[in-house]
């Protein structure tokens, strides 16, 4: 390009930075006039607290001048968005500050690589462009080290490499040698005169007039105007007053990809993972607590309805008490006569009286405990069960007190292990001795609970010899209609009213037993999703707090991100992706969690029901507890003062 083409690099005019802190006003730089060539190298002095630094970043645009103009390759930072001043900093300036600032947990070669991502350069070429700019600065053997692993001078060549990695036109260098002994001091400087020869503009912050000496200009502020100027009378300083064409508009770069973003999300919290723990827990505990929950409720309410449909939907359940003491079953009001009444009614297609008990049921030396029932032979009817082997007992065994059973499949795998035939075989239940005349077709389990522990013996019999009393633990009605099931109810409730003079008993109906149960299940299931959703927002809290000190901790990491070229949008984006991160792994993590603890469980013999729904609803929260609770700390890094917090040490 030819020098007179070019705009002016630098041009300032009357340029102010004025601070307000409570009534005084602070002149860090007032009315100072300026111009910069490419291919200069300046040096700006002044003591401390001159306004060297205030200086600097108005050059580099971390800062706006509060008056005057100032102008970069024709540009009036005035007139730029903050994405514009962006990326003057990304591809125009390069930083160089006294204590380095690299980032600890990065390599020197990934140090140097970082301002390139965004600039958008893949990340081969960001990671070869590196390593060939830290071998020409002489560190190259340290690549691979991190900065505590270096040298102070060291460090600093490799923040000099960091300046040059978009190629930058100006290298600004605030003290680049104040924390160096003076022999390291000078490498630096003669790495910075070698910059300047290949052609880049070096602006170099100082307060040693020895230091001063390498540059080829030399500038003294002092109280924020300009004392000195070598340049002045060389005829310099005019050429901003020409007239130039207007430089084309400056375009920002796009934000980094969200998938840039993700690595850096999981790079950095890698490099914090004890914390990353801490913060995955809350979303962990919360997703899991919500998919182990769910699946416990679903179960118990399936187990239940299991239960109540293998008893059949066409049934109406009478049991004896009313009123209060309706689950006594001792109370003396239902008895065979009822049921025999009952049976004749309408609609009715056959009513089953039973005596119940749990009992012991012996052959040889085994025994098992099972379900004995006294009834009669409607009650196959009613219950439509089946035989597998031998008979059931007739109106015959009924009436001549018979001591003849019929045992379930479970009693026959207990009792006759050696393979006996049970039909004919002899039981002792309940002190008398009875004979195996069936079995009952197996059923298995229903809602947990094994079907086959039957022990049916004749209810004459039942009342004589176990029971010896007359009344009745339930009678179960089957119903021809199930459509009329209501109108039977009312039948039999009126029937058994009369009969008895009052209403001292308890009509079910499965269906309205089912609808019951559902809803109190229901109601139960939602309770404990709800408990564990709180648990999930608390987790949200959690990474909100995490992600707010993380952004304080991090402030020198985001300055610096911002003073190389980084968009207030792409902080917040690198932010937002690392809260989503969190909650997304955490919501794996959870995901796998829950339906661990949920298969556990269901090992220890509690029914358990896996449905999508849970842990789709869990997963999709702890996305959204990401969006939500990590907006606002990603908000607070985007809109971080790169002065702040660089300054800080
Ligand atoms: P130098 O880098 O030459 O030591 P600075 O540019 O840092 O000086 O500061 C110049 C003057 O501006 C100092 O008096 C300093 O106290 C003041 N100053 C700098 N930053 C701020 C600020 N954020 N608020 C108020 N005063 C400030
Ligand atoms: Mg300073």
């Amino acid at each position: 390009m030819n020098n007179s083409d070019r705009q002016t690099l630098i041009a300032l005019r009357d340029v102010s930075r004025h601070y307000q802190t409570g009534d005084e006003t602070v002149k860090a730089l007032d009315g100072v006039s300026l111009t910069i060539e490419h291919g200069e190298f300046v040096a700006v002095m002044g003591q401390s607290g001159s306004g060297k630094s205030t200086l600097m970043n108005i050059l580099g645009c971390l800062d706006r001048p509060t008056g005057g103009e100032y102008k970069v390759n024709g540009h009036d930072v005035a007139d730029l968005t903050p994405d514009q001043l962006a990326a003057l900093r990304l591809k125009t300036f390069g930083f160089v500050f006294q204590r380095y600032q690299l980032l600890a947990n990065l390599t020197a070669q990934e140090n140097v690589a970082l301002p390139a991502v965004y600039a958008h350069t893949p990340k081969e070429q960001r990671e070869q462009r590196a390593a060939e700019l830290l071998d020409k600065l002489g560190v190259g053997v340290r690549m691979h080290h991190t900065p505590s692993e270096m040298s102070g001078g060291q460090q600093q060549r490799v923040s000099i490499a960091r300046a040059m990695i978009n190629g930058a036109e100006v290298i600004l260098a605030d003290e680049p040698t104040g924390a160096l002994d003076s022999a390291t001091g000078v490498q630096v400087l003669d790495m910075l005169k070698q910059l300047n020869e290949e052609g880049v503009t070096v602006i170099l912050i100082t307060h040693d007039a020895e230091v001063a000496e390498h540059a080829k200009r030399q500038i003294h502020i002092h109280d924020g105007k300009i004392q000195s100027d070598s340049a002045d009378g060389k005829g310099q300083t005019s050429s901003a007053d020409a007239p130039k064409a207007t430089p084309a508009p400056l375009k920002p770069f796009r934000s980094v990809s969200a998938l840039v973003s993700i690595g850096t999300a999981l790079q950095s919290l890698k490099n914090n993972w004890f914390r990353t723990l801490l913060t995955l827990l809350g979303i962990v505990i919360g997703v899991a607590a919500v998919v182990a929950m769910m699946a416990i409720g679903e179960g118990g309410k399936q187990q239940v309805l299991q239960r109540i449909e293998s008893m059949g939907t066409n049934l109406l359940l009478i049991r004896p008490g009313g009123g209060n003491n309706r689950n006594s079953g001792d109370t003396a009001t239902l008895s065979v006569e009822d049921a025999e009444a009952l049976a004749k009614l309408p609609g009715i297609e056959a009513a089953a009286p039973e005596r119940n008990t749990r009992a012991t049921v012996r052959f040889g030396s085994r025994d098992f405990r099972g379900r004995a029932r006294a009834i009669t032979p409607d009650y196959l009817v009613v219950k439509d069960w089946s035989m597998s082997q031998g008979t059931f007992f007739t109106e015959d065994d009924m009436s001549s007190l018979a001591p003849v059973v019929v045992i379930g499949q479970t009693i026959v795998d207990q009792l006759f292990v050696n393979g006996e035939n049970p039909i004919g075989q002899y039981v002792f239940l309940s002190n008398g001795i009875f004979q195996v005349v069936g079995v009952l077709e197996a059923k298995g389990a229903a809602g947990g609970e094994d079907m086959d522990e039957e022990i049916l013996i004749p209810l004459t019999t039942g009342m004589v010899r176990i029971f010896g009393r007359e009344y009745l633990s339930s009678i179960t009605v089957s119903i021809e209609d199930t459509d009329e099931i209501e109108e039977a109810e009312a039948l039999v409730t009126q029937v058994l009213t009369q009969r008895h003079g009052a209403e001292d008993f308890t009509v079910r109906n499965t269906a309205s037993l089912i609808e019951a149960i559902t809803e109190t299940q229901d109601t139960l299931t939602w309770l404990l999703g709800s408990v564990a959703a709180i648990s999930l927002f608390v987790g949200g809290i959690g990474v909100m707090n995490i992600m707010l000190v993380s952004v304080s901790e991090r402030r020198r990491e985001i300055g610096l991100r911002i003073a190389t070229g980084a968009k207030p949008g792409d902080i917040l984006q690198q932010f937002n992706i690392e809260a989503l991160v969190v909650c997304c792994l955490g919501g794996v993590v959870g995901l796998v969690l829950g339906g661990t603890v949920a298969f556990i469980i269901g090992q220890m013999n509690i029914a358990i029901a896996y449905s999508l729904t849970p842990p789709v609803m869990a997963f999709v929260s702890a996305v959204l507890v990401g969006l939500v609770f990590g907006h606002a700390p990603a908000r607070k890094a985007s809109r971080l003062n790169p002065i702040d917090a660089l300054a800080e040490d």
